[in-house]
C-alpha cells in the first residue's frame, strides 16, 4: 500500500498544520516508507540522498515521538542527537526542525565549529529536546564536560557517507560511546562503502532498509569503470588501454589545460594520434581538431570540461577520465559522450589516491559503484552492504535493546 497523504502516516495534529503552513501536499517515497517504521520505534538505514525529503522523514516522526515521551531534558542533556558533517547541513536541519516543530514546544541547539563555543554551551546549559552537531566541535563539548549524552534516546546521522569522507567516523563513534544502549537509531547515506556499512552493522539493532533511487540519470547503459592507480602511472596506463583496437574513437578529460596538452605530447611520442581541446585554443584550432576526430583522422580527443559542452559527436566507444573532475554533475557530462543515440558505451575512470573523495561524490551523484578494473590499492567501496549477503550483523551482539514497542509495553 502507498500512503498518499501525510494523515494516513499517523503524525501528530500540529505537525500536520506545520506541514500545512509549509504546502507539503504529499509525502515523498522516502517519507511514506520511513515514517511509519519510525513511529513504531525501529531503527532504519537510509539509502537516499538530498533532495529526496530526507530531513522531513527523520524530522517529522523524531518530533512525534518527543512529543509523546513527554519527558524534560535534564541539565546540560540532549534528548535527541542529530549528527551532519558540514555546517551548512547543520543550519539546514535546525531550519526543518523549527519549521516542522513549529506548533511544539521543542527546545533545540546547534553546535559546530567555526564559531564561538560559549552561545553553544550556554544554550546547551538548561538542556534541550533536540541538538543537531558537527561531530569535532561536540567532541570537544563533551570532553569539557558541558553536555552529557546519557540520556540521550534518539540519535540520527545524516550522510555518513560524507563523514567518513571528511575523517569523521572515529569522533562520531566516539560520540556513539556516550549514549545509551536503549535508543532508537537512524543512519541515513547516499553510497555504502565499506566503512559506512560497518558502522552501521555496529550501531543499528535490527534496521529496517529504505532505499530510494537517484533521479533517474541516462548513464545506465553505461559500462563505468574505474582503474585505481598512482598517479604517475596513469600515462602508461592509457596508452595500454589504447593499444586495443577497439579503442576506436576515445576522448579523454582532463581537468586543466595543460594536463590535455601534456598528454597529447606523450600520446603522439607513443605513435597515438590526438589532438587536445580547450579553453586557450582559438576557434578555427578547436573547429579543425573536432573535424579531425569526427572524421576518424584522430583517434583520440582530449579535452577539459568546459571546451566539451556541447560537443555533439556519435559513436564515442570509450570515454577515459585521466582526472577524475571535482564537481561530480560534470562526470555524468563527460560520460554522456559516449553510449548516444542508444549505443552502448564504456567509460573509464583513472583513479589516484587523492581522487577518491571525488569518485565517492561520484558514486554518491549516480547512485552506484563503478566496477573496479586492474591492479593497485582496493577501492573503497569493495566491502558495501550489497556485496554482502545476507542481513548485517551486530558485531557487538548481546546487547539488550529491544524494539521502541517492546520497551513501551515493558
Ligand atoms: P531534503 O532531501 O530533506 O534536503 O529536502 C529537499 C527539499 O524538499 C526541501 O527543500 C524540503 O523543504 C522539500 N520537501 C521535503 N518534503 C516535501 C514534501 N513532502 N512536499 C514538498 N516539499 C518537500
Amino acid at each position: 500500500m502507498t500512503i498518499t497523504s501525510f494523515t494516513e502516516l499517523g503524525i501528530s495534529e500540529p505537525l500536520l498544520r506545520a506541514l500545512e503552513d509549509a504546502d507539503y501536499q504529499t509525502p515523498t517515497p522516502i517519507q511514506s516508507k520511513a515514517i511509519p517504521l519510525l513511529l513504531d520505534g525501529l531503527d532504519l538505514l537510509g539509502i537516499a540522498q538530498t533532495g529526496t525529503g530526507k530531513t522531513a522523514a527523520f524530522t517529522l516522526p523524531l518530533l512525534h515521538n518527543l512529543e509523546e515521551d513527554n519527558v524534560r531534558p535534564g541539565k546540560g542533556q540532549a534528548r535527541a542527537l542529530i549528527l551532519a558533517p558540514t555546517r551548512e547541513l547543520v543550519i539546514q536541519i535546525a531550519d526543518s526542525i523549527k519549521t516542522y516543530g513549529r506548533h511544539m514546544h521543542m527546545r533545540s541547539a546547534v553546535v559546530m565549529g567555526g564559531v564561538g563555543q560559549r552561545p553553544q554551551v550556554d544554550a546547551l546549559r538548561r538542556g534541550v529536546d533536540i541538538l543537531v552537531a558537527t561531530p569535532g566541535r561536540l567532541l570537544d563539548l563533551i570532553k569539557q564536560g558541558h553536555i552529557d549524552l546519557s540520556q540521550t534516546e534518539y540519535l540520527i546521522l545524516d550522510e555518513a557517507d560524507r563523514m567518513l569522507d571528511m575523517g569523521f567516523i572515529r569522533d562520531v563513534r566516539r560520540i556513539i560511546e556516550k549514549l545509551p544502549e536503549e535508543r532508537q537509531t537512524l543512519l541515513f547515506s547516499a553510497t555504502m562503502p565499506g566503512e559506512v556499512a560497518k558502522l552501521s552493522r555496529d550501531i543499528l539493532y535490527e534496521p529496517e532498509r529504505v532505499e530510494i533511487a537517484a533521479k533517474s540519470i541516462a548513464v545506465d547503459r553505461i559500462d563505468q569503470r574505474v582503474h585505481h592507480l598512482d598517479k604517475n602511472a596513469k600515462q602508461t596506463r592509457l596508452a595500454e588501454l589504447l593499444a586495443e583496437p577497439d579503442f576506436d574513437r576515445v576522448m579523454v578529460f582532463t581537468r586543466t589545460k595543460h594536463g590535455a596538452n601534456k598528454v597529447v605530447k606523450l600520446l603522439e611520442r607513443d605513435g597515438i594520434s590526438a589532438e587536445a581541446i580547450h579553453g586557450n585554443k582559438s576557434q578555427g584550432a578547436r573547429q579543425r581538431a573536432l573535424d579531425n576526430f569526427r572524421e576518424g583522422r584522430t583517434r583520440v580527443l582530449v579535452a577539459t570540461d568546459i571546451a566539451s559542452r556541447g560537443i555533439d559527436i556519435d559513436d564515442v566507444t570509450h570515454v577515459i577520465n585521466f582526472e577524475l573532475p571535482n564537481v561530480p554533475e560534470s562526470y555524468v557530462h563527460r560520460i554522456g559522450r559516449t553510449a548516444r543515440a542508444g549505443a552502448e558505451g564504456i567509460a573509464i575512470s583513472f583513479c589516484d589516491a587523492s581522487e577518491r573523495s571525488h569518485l565517492r561524490s561520484i558514486e554518491r551523484l549516480i547512485k552506484r559503484s563503478l566496477i573496479i578494473v586492474g591492479e593497485g590499492p582496493v577501492g573503497p567501496d569493495v566491502d558495501s552492504v550489497e556485496n554482502r549477503k545476507g542481513r548485517p550483523q551486530r558485531s557487538n551482539s548481546g546487547r539488550g535493546r529491544r524494539r521502541r514497542s517492546q520497551r513501551r509495553a515493558a
